[in-house]
């Protein structure tokens, strides 16, 4: 019996990249944080390409409309960047997932492809009203992050298309953020529940506020009737009060090993009302 050789190429141009992704059945890594403890115990068959030699998809840079993070940029530079206020909960979220190795190693764009309800990026990114930048040999496209992860496992991304950056518009108003992540022991954990807020602020009232939740439903996701809630409000230690139990009601969470779905809905309202009273 014959088995297939899988091969692998490490480009340095994003043009070289995305021509070997044109050819079918390509697999990308990146940190490979991800994509290698998914393999284990198997022959790796896949044609890889790894695109972390691409110094185009790295680092994070101001542009006049926002910031571009580059697909390929580890946790430890988001920890690291010299960031405005916007963008603590995106750094706090960062120092979350696994531990320094982890960071040192696993990208932006690899946390949203793999798609897990429990990335620690995604809530973040999804009050950052972040948007992902896709290119293919013969076409680009950007999409709402919302758009982008479909669900468990499952993303936007067509055959032969690369993540290329993640991109955060500015915000109207001075911002604020937070993240809280709740696992069954402090670091090193897969979360029972998660929050990321953005607070746009300005003569103390609430402008605009964006609260996200993660591990509570297929896709993390925002919050709208809180949001709304929560604007025009003055920034105040009495706002955790105004969070009530039908604001996470479109919530979806499970039953599994690390929780019930009653007690990680307890734990998203828990954890929304600390944050808000952290950014207050
Ligand atoms: C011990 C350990 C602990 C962890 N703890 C956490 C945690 O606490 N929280 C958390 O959120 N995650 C955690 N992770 C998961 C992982 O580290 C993160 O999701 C990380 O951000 C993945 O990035 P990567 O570059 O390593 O992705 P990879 O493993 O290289 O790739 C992941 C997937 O994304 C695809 N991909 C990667 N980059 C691109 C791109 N630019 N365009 C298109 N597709 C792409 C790959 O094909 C693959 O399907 C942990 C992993 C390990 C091994």
């Amino acid at each position: 019996m014959t088995s297939r050789m899988s091969s692998y190429a490490r480009p340095t141009r994003i043009d070289e990249a995305l021509a070997l992704l044109a050819r079918s059945g390509r697999t990308i890594l990146a940190g490979g944080t991800d994509f290698y403890p998914s393999r284990v115990e198997t022959s790796p068959r896949d044609d890889v390409v790894d695109i972390s030699a691409l110094a185009d998809l790295r680092g994070i840079q101001q542009t006049d409309t926002g910031w571009r993070f580059g697909a390929a940029t580890i946790w430890t530079e988001v920890i690291e960047a010299k960031l405005p206020p916007l963008f603590d909960g995106l750094k706090l979220a960062a120092r979350e997932v696994g531990g320094m190795q982890i960071q040192n190693s696993g990208t932006i764009a690899g946390n949203l492809c793999n798609a897990s309800p429990a990335a620690d990026g995604v809530p973040a990114l999804l009050t950052l009203n972040a948007r992902v930048e896709i290119a293919a040999a013969d076409s680009r496209r950007v999409l709402p992050l919302e758009q982008f992860i479909l669900g468990p496992r499952k993303t936007a991304l067509r055959a032969g298309e690369l993540v290329t950056a993640i991109l955060v518009p500015k915000s109207a108003h001075p911002a604020r953020s937070d993240f809280l992540k709740l696992g069954a022991r402090k670091y090193l954990v897969i979360s029972i529940a998660m929050v990321a807020c953005v607070f746009e602020v300005e003569d103390g009232t609430v402008r605009a506020a964006r609260v996200a939740v993660g591990s509570c439903s297929p896709v993390a996701m925002r919050l709208p009737k809180l949001e709304q809630a929560l604007a025009g409000r003055p920034l105040d230690r009495h706002l955790g009060e105004c969070v009530l139990a039908e604001h996470v009601q479109p919530l979806a969470p499970l039953d599994d090993v690390r929780a019930s779905g009653a007690y990680r809905r307890q734990a998203a309202l828990t954890l929304i009302r600390r944050s808000l009273e952290r950014l207050a």
